[in-house]
C-alpha cells in the first residue's frame, strides 16, 4: 500500500502544479476513490472550482457515493445527498442505488447479495489503440466508427449517427480481441470489466437476469466503463441449433436487451463491447439498429503485428541478436497464440540445450523459424468455416469487411 501511497503524493503534485488539467485531477480523483475516498469531495469540489465538467462532477460525487454505499457509509454531506436526487447518472433514479446489504454470514451469494453493486472486478487497463502493433486499418475502423463519434456527438448527430454504445468485434480465434477492447477503454479512459458466459452462469446459478443487471450495475458506478463481454455467441445463440436450456438464455438476452436500450438511449459512460468467433450464431434480436449494431472484423496480425507479438513473447528471455523479422515475414495467418505457441517451443528447446551445455543457449532465429515451419496457422480453419456462411447466409452488413478482405487476399 506504501507504493500507492506514494504514487498518490507523485499524482498529487502533478495536480498543484497543474490545478487546471481537469483530466489529470479526474485520474487522481480515481485513484482517491479506491485507496482515501475520505478526500474525494473535498478534490471534487477544487475539480468543479477550477473548471471541471460540472456533469462529470456529478459522476464522481456519485461514484464516492457508491463506494460509501459499498463499504457500508449512506452520504455525508449535503452535496453528496443531492448528487443522490441531480439527473442520474445511470439511467435509473438515484434512489435506486441499492441499499446496502451485509454480506451472508456463510459466504453464500444470497437473493440480496446479488444487489450489492461491487461484484465484478473492474480494471483500468493502461494500453491504448497506438499500443496494438500494426492492424492500422483495424484501428482506423474502429476510430472511425465507435471512437470518433464519441469523442464529437455534436457533428455525429449532425450526419444523423448517434455515437457510443456498442460495438461487436469478430474474427479468428486468438487475434487480439481482447487486447484491442482493453484498448478502447484505455482510448476512452475508462475502467474495463469482462465477463464471459461462464461467469455469468457460475457466478449466479439460476439467477442470471440478475447478474446482467449487476453487470450494468457495477459499471455504472465505475462510470466511465467498457463492459468487454467475450464468447458472445454463447449467448443467445441462434435458437435453431436447438441447445437446451434456451428459456433460461432467452431470459439473459431480454435482460441484456434492456440494458443495451438504457446504454443506448443514456449518455451514462457505459459502453459495451462484444467479442465472438462465431457472429453468424448471435441472436439477430441483438443485432438491431440502435443495439449492437456496428461492428468490426479484427482480423490476424500483419506482419508488423507478429514481429511485435513475438518481442512480446522473448521479452526478458535470453534471446541474442534473433531476426524477428524473418520469423513474422513467415507467419501470415497466425493469431497471436500461435504465435506466442512457437515462442514456447523455441524457448523450451533452447532450455535444454542450457541445461545440457550448463550455460545459457539464447534462442536463436533457425529454432524460431522450425517452430514456425512445425505449426499449421489456426486462422485458416477459421477462413474456411467463414466461406458458406458468406456464401449461402444471410447478410445484414455484418460481413461486409470480411468479404473484402477475402477478395484481396484471393480466398475464393
Ligand atoms: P482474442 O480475444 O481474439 O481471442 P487475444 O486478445 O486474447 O485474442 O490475443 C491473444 C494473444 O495475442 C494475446 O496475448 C494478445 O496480447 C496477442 N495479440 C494478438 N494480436 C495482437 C496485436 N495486434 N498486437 C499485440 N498483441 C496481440
Amino acid at each position: 500500500m506504501s507504493k500507492d501511497e506514494g504514487f498518490l503524493e507523485v499524482i498529487e503534485a502533478e495536480v498543484a502544479q497543474d490545478p487546471q488539467n481537469s483530466a489529470l485531477r479526474e485520474d487522481f480523483i480515481t485513484l482517491l476513490l479506491q485507496y482515501e475516498p475520505e478526500r474525494v469531495a473535498s478534490e471534487v469540489d477544487a475539480f468543479e472550482a477550477h473548471g471541471g465538467d460540472p456533469a462529470r462532477a456529478r459522476v464522481l460525487r456519485a461514484r464516492l457515493m457508491a463506494t460509501r454505499l459499498r463499504s457500508g457509509h449512506g452520504p455525508t454531506t449535503p452535496t453528496e445527498a443531492a448528487a443522490a436526487q441531480v439527473p442520474p447518472i445511470s439511467g435509473t433514479s438515484a434512489s435506486s442505488v441499492p441499499t446496502p446489504v451485509s454480506a451472508p454470514a456463510d459466504g453464500d451469494v444470497s437473493e440480496d447479495a446479488l444487489d450489492q453493486p461491487g461484484l465484478w472486478d473492474a480494471e483500468r487497463p493502461s494500453v491504448t489503440l497506438a499500443d496494438v502493433a500494426g492492424l492500422a486499418e483495424v484501428k482506423q475502423h474502429i476510430d472511425s466508427t465507435f471512437l470518433a463519434p464519441l469523442r464529437n456527438p455534436e457533428l455525429a448527430a449532425a450526419f444523423g449517427q448517434k455515437p457510443g454504445g456498442s460495438l461487436l468485434m469478430y474474427g479468428p480465434p486468438g487475434c487480439g480481441k481482447t487486447h484491442i477492447a482493453k484498448a478502447i477503454a484505455g482510448d476512452l479512459g475508462a475502467a474495463f470489466i469482462h465477463v464471459t458466459l461462464a461467469d455469468l452462469l457460475s457466478k449466479y446459478i439460476g439467477d442470471s437476469e440478475k447478474a446482467i443487471r449487476s453487470i450494468f450495475q457495477d459499471a455504472r458506478a465505475a462510470a466511465p466503463c467498457v463492459i468487454f463481454f467475450d464468447e458472445f455467441d454463447a449467448l443467445g445463440g441462434r435458437r435453431t441449433s436447438g441447445g437446451g436450456g434456451s428459456q433460461a438464455m432467452r431470459m439473459v438476452v431480454t435482460q441484456l436487451l434492456e440494458e443495451l436500450d438504457g446504454v443506448t438511449s443514456e449518455n451514462d459512460g457505459v459502453y459495451f463491447l462484444a467479442a465472438t468467433n462465431r457472429p453468424w450464431d448471435i441472436d439477430p434480436a441483438l443485432r438491431r439498429p440502435g443495439r449492437i449494431d456496428k461492428t468490426v472484423l479484427v482480423l490476424p496480425p500483419d506482419a508488423v503485428a507478429r514481429e511485435a507479438i513475438l518481442q512480446g513473447d522473448l521479452e526478458g528471455k535470453p534471446v541474442n541478436g534473433t531476426d524477428l523479422g524473418a520469423v513474422a515475414a513467415v507467419t501470415e495467418g497466425f493469431s497471436g497464440a500461435d504465435i506466442a505457441q512457437v515462442a514456447k517451443i523455441a524457448l523450451q528447446q533452447s532450455m535444454q540445450a542450457s541445461m545440457s551445455a550448463g550455460a545459457i543457449v539464447p534462442v536463436t532465429t533457425e529454432a524460431l523459424l522450425a517452430a514456425a515451419a512445425g505449426i499449421t496457422p489456426s486462422t485458416t480453419t477459421w477462413f474456411d468455416q467463414v466461406a458458406p456462411v458468406i456464401e449461402y447466409g444471410v447478410d445484414d452488413g455484418t460481413f461486409e469487411q470480411l468479404r473484402a478482405y477475402r477478395v484481396r487476399r484471393g480466398m475464393r
